[in-house]
């Protein structure tokens, strides 16, 4: 099928799975994940009205922004080491995937010195616990969401998760629960400043029970894009 045609079927299945769960269809926003993909894809998504798309990799990220002439909103998803993010002002608009202090830290410097502006950004949190995912633990991220608050040029917006992979999206459900109720629990300590309004959590095999969980931003890629 083609990227039009993907995007549209993504959207239905988005509405309702909406409507199933009782939500505002504008209550979730679709992230289109362009990754090893080429810049022409992303524009042939743009062009169908596609605005949100989420990149892993720094240089990628970089080059295809400077390669697309319409505009659209990129948001870092992948694991981002702190020497990289000086590249970052000015193109992304959200970073999913803060983890730890000194990363936040450097986002907030860069952006302060760069754009005297605030960049907004996830927690993310690895509530499955799996050595090989990146994220805070779920009993740290409360400690990390008060020492980012702080900072005056980042503005915490919600949490972000990846569960383990699992065929049967069903077994990914216990994950999605357990980020929502941890940001429940956040939003409860009633930090100045901090929101807990977004949750990024959901991919192609998964995003449906993630909406009914309360994904806001459900990251896709190959529904749309194909296979990496
Ligand atoms: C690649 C990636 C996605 C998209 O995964 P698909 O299974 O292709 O939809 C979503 N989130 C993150 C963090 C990713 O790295």
């Amino acid at each position: 099928m083609s990227i039009a045609g993907n995007l549209a079927a993504i959207q239905t299945r988005i509405q309702r799975a909406c409507a199933d769960s009782g939500r505002a269809p504008s209550s979730v926003r679709l992230v289109a994940v362009s990754k090893l993909h080429p810049a022409a894809l992303v524009a042939e998504a743009a062009a169908t009205g596609q605005t949100i798309f989420g990149e892993n990799y720094v240089q990628e990220l970089v080059d295809k922004a400077a390669q697309l002439t319409c505009p659209v909103a990129w948001h870092m998803i992948g694991h981002l080491q702190s020497n990289k993010v000086k590249y970052l002002p000015g193109i992304v608009s959200m970073i999913h995937t803060v983890d730890r202090l000194s990363l936040a830290q450097e986002i907030d410097r860069q952006w302060r010195d760069k754009l005297s502006a605030v960049c907004d950004i996830l927690v993310q949190v690895n509530v499955s616990g799996e050595v090989t995912k990146s994220g805070t633990t779920r009993a740290e991220a409360l400690d990390l969401v008060r020492a980012i608050a702080p900072l005056p040029n980042v503005r915490i917006r919600g949490l972000m998760t990846m569960p383990p992979f699992f065929d049967d999206p069903e077994l990914a459900r216990p994950y999605f629960r357990e980020l929502r109720q941890l940001a429940d629990q956040i939003s409860n300590e009633q930090i100045p400043g901090i929101e807990m309004t977004e949750l990024s959590m959901g991919m192609s095999g998964d995003f449906e029970v993630a909406i009914e969980e309360g994904a806001t931003l459900v990251r896709v890629g190959t529904a749309i894009f194909g296979e990496r």
